[in-house]
This record gives structure tokens, sequence and C-alpha cells, in this order.
């Protein structure tokens, strides 16, 4: 005998609990499938993972629609009959010769035959069109009953409905076969293909979960059909007593919010009680909805309020004095007059360096508005008193720059200036390590390496990560595992919307440079296509005989990447001999050495290169003010961040700058619509908003290493609204300190939570 069934019940063993046709196979790939949806894939899955995949929609079985009633664009769910089925052969026009395109098609009447039979189709293609097409003759026989939910679309020439179907697999589903006259030839099938596909059974429970009520519809997870996962979850929330179900919220909590409690909404978030509008449902505001949405908010606020609680009791190993002389001495060194903006920032940053608590500052600031500068300023204020300092970029080439660029600046102070990246001979790596521990050096410039590697400081004071968004937020972390306790400061130019700000980043204070350095003009920003090639080149051909330089960029996609960079090393090779053979043309890309990047950087900066061809390894922080031309390839590849960052590359000098986003000509609406915001402003917070709006968070700040905790429930975009009710009710109840019972086991949940990432911090 299994143990009961509960949320903790891993997957895994799921097959030991009697399910229908579920065995062990189908545990262990369901638990694969399940593991592969989470972005820290660190445990097993469990039941509360698998109660955690939700429907992407419901539909109302109870009350289906019927022929008669449908109206040309409207959207229904309709239970039909196959009179006829099958497939024709059309010409693909998006690849003519190439695979053979075909329309599965499916003449179908509903139960009551309220009108004339309508048609479902879809297209069918690829290498297995063939077999594909036989399954689907196999399954759709005349008398053979199925769901269908869609758009219905009054076709005239076959004076009837039609509704084109987009992925089969989830629209429509096959209903057991009470009344199908299949023939029973596919028993003699792998077992295993059967029991994921489950069509046609004779058990009659299961036509109580499919029809005649409100149905959840999943989206495929792997094999699993949602007809299949809709089984599974039915039969597991039915095995599982609402004890098992253990609550999460004080009762007080959920009466003050007049939240449901959370055995009731696991539940009703699959299988929605008939007396809850639907339309509810689809917006995500039914009372499940609402319950775990908040569920999901309170408890990232909780662990964020905790973090920043034990922030105020942490002493810092660093003394800081910045008196008047101090502060003149800084200001020599800077080349132009601070901005309000960056004076504001400066001041923020001076108080947190005197202050005894650890600085754990995130500094915003559009791309170009100089937060450099300000780095290097804390810096110096740190090595004023005594103390070592590191800078760490995201890329090499960036590091390199900055490396660069304080060295010039600090030439005539007494400080030492080290470049450390990993690219470095051993032999030089391992004389600046010695340097470093010995305390010889005082400013370190490098990557991501600088933290992780065997670099020891003498005594670190003050550590700056530039374009933080690259990084997790766990940098913090690894600093303080390694013994050091120094000021942080992280920058980024990823305008964060407020609403991430607070959830993500909730345990740092935040500055905002929001104004731009003087003598800037707009950028013009334009979208084209093939047709513009010509222009494009008279654009470049203007500005480099006007004496500036231009960006050529390739996006580069993880998954083809070596097309990619066949495609902009050809293209740079076109340019050089064919179309500028008179100008001076470079090209960098990721997978050059360093050596040989810093060569060609080197000599663009120097404006030896005239036109730099470029895969995205100059999208961040690059900056050449002599640069004025930026033409991105393949524009509708990239996101909007990311575009806005490389237009930011130009326009960093006085003189009018452009970008050019080419495009193919097949795009899809959300890349219209993308770049139609690139043309209409050149606001980076505007832009973020969008592109969260559009693509989502993970998106926005890079998947898998945004540090975003993993929201189960809630979405940060659609959600907002309940967030501030969340943070409210947090602080409320860690107010009461860890004296009070309740509170002490709420932090002691939030603790053992791996998905807040405390345990790292403490
Ligand atoms: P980002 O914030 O994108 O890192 P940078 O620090 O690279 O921006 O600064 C962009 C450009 O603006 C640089 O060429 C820098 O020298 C210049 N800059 C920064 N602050 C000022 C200022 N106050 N006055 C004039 N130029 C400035
Ligand atoms: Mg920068």
């Amino acid at each position: 005998m299994p143990p009961p069934l509960s949320l903790q019940t891993p997957i895994e063993d799921l097959h030991q609990y009697g399910l229908p046709r579920f065995g062990q196979i189908l545990s262990h790939k369901l638990a694969t499938e399940l593991a592969r949806q989470s972005i820290k894939r660190d445990r097993p899955a469990t039941v509360e993972d698998l109660l955690h995949y939700l429907p992407m929609r419901y539909e109302d079985r109870s009350r289906p629609s019927q022929i008669r009633d449908l109206t040309d664009g409207a959207q229904a769910s309709l239970e039909l009959i196959v009179k006829i089925a099958g497939a024709f052969q059309v010409k693909n026009k998006r690849a003519p010769g190439r695979s053979s395109l075909y329309i599965f098609e499916i003449t179908a009447t509903d139960p009551d035959r309220t009108g004339r039979p309508i048609v479902v189709w879809w297209f069918v293609s690829g290498t297995h069109a063939k077999d594909i097409i036989d399954y689907y003759n196999k399954r759709f026989v005349r008398g053979a009953r199925f769901i269908t939910f869609g758009r219905w679309d009054w076709d005239k020439r076959r004076a009837t409905f039609s509704l084109k179907l987009h992925k089969p697999a989830d629209e429509l589903e096959l209903l057991p076969a009470a009344m199908t006259t299949e023939t029973g030839d596919e028993e003699g099938e792998e077992s295993e293909a059967n029991e994921l596909d489950s069509v046609d059974h004779a058990d009659p429970t299961l036509n109580v979960i499919h029809s005649g009520r409100r149905v959840p519809v999943y989206r495929k997870l792997g094999e699993f059909s949602s007809k299949r996962l809709r089984e599974i979850i039915h039969g597991v929330l039915s095995l599982l007593p609402d004890d098992a179900i253990t609550e999460t919220l004080p009762l007080e909590l959920l009466k003050r919010r007049k939240l449901i409690a959370r055995p009731q909404a696991l539940r009703e978030i699959h299988f929605p009680p008939e007396e809850i509008s639907l339309a509810l449902y689809d917006q995500a505001r039914s009372p499940a909805h609402l319950r775990l949405i908040f569920e999901d908010f309170f408890w990232i606020a909780l662990g964020i309020s905790l973090k920043r609680g034990r922030r105020v009791e942490e002493v810092k190993g660093t003394k800081i004095k910045l008196d008047h002389a101090t502060k003149l001495r800084i200001g020599s060194v800077l080349p132009f007059k601070l901005t309000d903006a960056q004076r504001r920032v400066v001041r923020d940053i001076f108080k947190d360096l005197k202050s005894d608590a650890p600085m754990n500052r995130l500094l915003q600031g559009d791309v170009g508005s100089g937060k450099t500068i300000v780095a290097l300023i804390a810096m110096l204020a740190t090595m004023e008193n005594g103390y070592q300092t590191a800078l760490m970029a995201p890329t090499e080439i960036l590091a390199e720059q900055h490396a660069r660029n304080i060295k010039r600046l600090l030439a005539k102070s007494p400080y030492r200036v080290e470049l450390l990246t990993g690219s470095l001979r051993a032999a030089e790596k391992r004389k600046l390590q010695v340097a470093l521990a010995a305390g010889e050096i005082d400013a370190v410039i490098g990557t991501h390496a600088l933290i992780q590697d065997a670099v020891t400081f003498k005594n670190l004071g003050l550590a700056v990560i530039d374009e933080q968004h690259r990084f997790g937020v766990m940098q913090r972390a690894e600093l303080r595992s390694r013994g050091l306790n120094p000021d942080v400061l992280v920058m980024t130019a990823t305008p964060i919307p407020r609403s991430l700000t607070m959830t993500i980043y909730g345990d740092l204070d935040v500055s905002v440079i929001d104004e731009m350095p003087p003598g800037r003009t707009p950028i013009q920003t334009r979208v084209c296509g093939e047709e513009a090639r010509q222009e494009v080149k008279q654009l470049i051909a203007r500005e480099v005989a006007a004496g500036r330089q231009v960006y050529v960029v390739y996006p580069l996609v993880e998954e083809s990447e070596k097309m990619d960079l066949k495609d902009a090393t050809q293209r740079y090779e076109y340019l050089r001999t064919r179309v500028f053979p008179k100008l001076s043309v470079g090209l960098v890309h990721g997978k050059m050495k360093t050596v040989e990047k810093e060569e060609v950087m080197r000599r663009f900066v120097a404006g030896e290169i005239q036109i730099l061809v470029s895969t995205t390894v100059i999208e961040v922080g690059v900056d050449v003010p002599n640069a004025s031309v930026m033409i991105v390839e393949h524009a509708e590849r990239f996101g909007l961040s990311q575009l806005h960052q490389l237009r930011g590359r130009v326009g960093r000098g006085a003189k009018e700058s452009y970008c050019v986003l080419l495009t193919s000509d097949k795009q899809t609406a959300v890349a219209v619509e993308r770049l139609g915001i690139m043309a209409q402003t050149n606001d980076g917070f505007v832009i973020a908003e969008k592109d969260l709006e559009l693509r989502g968070p993970g998106e926005l700040l890079g998947t898998r290493q945004s540090g975003l905790p993993e929201f189960r429930v809630a979405n940060i975009v659609r959600d907002q609204q309940f967030l501030e009710g969340a943070r409210k009710e947090a602080e409320f109840y860690l107010a009461k300190g860890a004296k009070s019972v309740e509170t002490a086991k709420m932090i002691e949940r939030v603790r053992s939570d791996a998905r807040f990432g405390l345990a790292a911090v403490g």
C-alpha cells in the first residue's frame, strides 16, 4: 500500500494510486514533462505541480452550442458527429515544390441536426504528413463524436459555416465511442500510444468528465493531450481529500480579503462550478483565480520583505568617509559636468557608502543616460578610503571598453586599474590574482568570471555590476558566500517597469537617472523592408562621407547560431568587397578570440573602421559617440528592449543619428506592432512596458537568468492590481514579529520554498 495521496506525492509514484489506464511509464513521462515546465528544476515534480498546470481555457459542455445558433465570426464550442472526413493536397505557396501541404477536412452535423452540416478543417504538412493523415482517417470515421471550439466563419462557396483549426490537438477532442462504429483494429497498436490517447474506451465515467459539463482545456503537455490531462487531474482531485490540501494562508486573512479556501480553489480552477460565470474564468478573475493569484503574490512579498529586513541588520566591514577634500579630488577627474539626475543619484550612493549597512542599490537609467561615470565616482569614493573596487560587465567587449575609459580617466591618479577577463593567458591571470590578493590593484574590471573564479581580494569595498539584467540577482549572495560583504551597486539600462521592480528587485533600493546628458539629438527610426536597400546604402555612404561610423547588426538565434554566423560573415564579405570596396569594413562576433575582438573594437573606436558588421555582441554598453547609423537586419527577430539597446549605440553625440530596422516581408502582427513602437518612441520605459505586455517578464529580462520568481498562477502584467494588497498583508504579518506563532510559521514556509531563493541569502 502506498502512503495516502498528498500534494507532496511525487508524480513518479502516481501510478500506484489506481488511476484508470495510468501505468509506470506514464508516471515517468508526466513527471518529466512537469519538471520541464518549471524554471528551477531542482526537485522532482509532485501532485502539487500537476494541480498547478492550469487550463488555458474552459468550455461549457453542459450547454454546447448548436449549428442553428452560429453566427458569422462568433466563437462557439460544438459537439459534432462526423459524416465524412478526408484529406486532399493543396499547392504549398509558402514553399512551392518543397514539402506537400494537405487540408484535412471533416463534414459534420450536430446530434439534433439543427442545421446544414458544417465543416472543420486544418492544414497538415511536413515529412510525416501521410502518417498523420492516416491517423486522422482512422479516428474520424463516420459517426465518431467530437467537440471542437473556435471561431466559425460563414463560407459563402459552400453555404455553411466552417472552422479552421490551428492546433487540432488543443482545439478538438474526440469523445468516448458510445455511438462510434469504429472497428477495434487499433487495439493492436503499441499499448503506450493507446494509453496516452485514450480516444475510445468503454469507461462510463469518462462521459461524465468530458461532456455534459463545464470542462477545462489544457495546453498539450508533451504527449499528454488536453483530454488525457483532464482525466488524470480529475482522477487525482477525486482521490485527494480536502484535508490533504493544506491551507497556507491564515483564516482571518481569507475572511478579510474575501478569498476562498485552498482546497476549493484548486478544485474549482480545474472544474468550474455551475454558479460562477465562465466569463470570470476567461479573465482569470474567478474566485479560484483570485485566491491563487493572491497566494502567489503574498509569498513573494513576504520573502522580499524578509530579505530587506535582514539587510538592515547587516553591518559591512568597511568605513567610508567623504569629506570636502575627497569630493574635490573626485570632481577633478570628471571630464564633464554631471546632469542633475546624475548628481541626485551620486548623492543617494554617497549616503549608502557612508552608512554602516552595506549598499544594495539598483541604478536604472536609459541607454546613454551616463551610468558609467556614476559608477566611477562610487569607485573613486571607495578607493579614496583605501578599499579595492570591482566592476563587472556582461561581455568582454564591454569590460574592455570600461577598462580603457577608466584607465584613461585615472591615468593621473595614484590608482592601479586592471582588466581581468577569462581569456587572459594563465600566467597573466595568475599575476593579476596575486596582485589583487595583495591589495596592489585598486580597481579591477572584468566579466562575471571576476567573482566566480578563484579571485580573492585584500579588502573589497565596492562591487559594481553593469547591465544587471544579464545576470541573476544572486550575485550578491555569491559575494557574501565568499566572505565578502561589500557595497553593491547594480546598473541596468533595461528600464524595469515599476510592477517588476517591486517583485524582483524588491530587496534593492532604486535610483533612476531620468535625464539625458545635454546636446543629444533624438534618433530617427525607420522600419522598412527589402525595397529600401538602395536608400539604406545611400544613407550609409552619406554618413561615412561626413566622417561618421555605422553599425550593421545581425541577430544570433541560439538554435541556429552557426547559420546566423554564416549570415553575418557572408554579408560582411559582400559589403566589404562589393558594396563598399573603398571603405573600411570590420566584423565582430561572439565566436572570435578576445584579442581579435579587442583589436576590431579598438580600430572602430579609433575610427579606422567605418562600418562594423556584428552579431549582437555589441548590444549592451558599447560607446562610440562618432557612430551615427544603426542598421538592424531581421529586426523582427529581436525583442523590443534588445532593439532599444541596439539603437542606443547611436545618438551619443550631438549630430543627427539614424536607426533602420530592416525586416523581411512576412511578419507576424505582433512583430509589426512591436517595430511600430520603436519608430514611435525613444523612451526606454515606454518600450519596456510595451515589451512586458507583449512578451511577458521572462522574455523582457532574459528568461532563465532573470531572477524572476516563478509564479504559479499570477501573471505579473495581468494581475498587477493585486500586488499592493498582497504586499500590505505580508507587511502586516511580518510586523507582528517572529514571536507570533503564525508569522514564525510563515517565515519558515518561505525559507523552505526554493522558489524564493531565500536560503541562499540567509
Ligand atoms: P550608459 O548609461 O548607457 O552606460 P554611458 O555611461 O556609456 O551610458 O554614457 C553615454 C555617453 O554619454 C558617454 O559617451 C559619456 O561619456 C557621455 N556622458 C555621460 N554623462 C555625461 C554628462 N553629464 N555630460 C556629457 N556627456 C556625458
Ligand atoms: Mg553602460
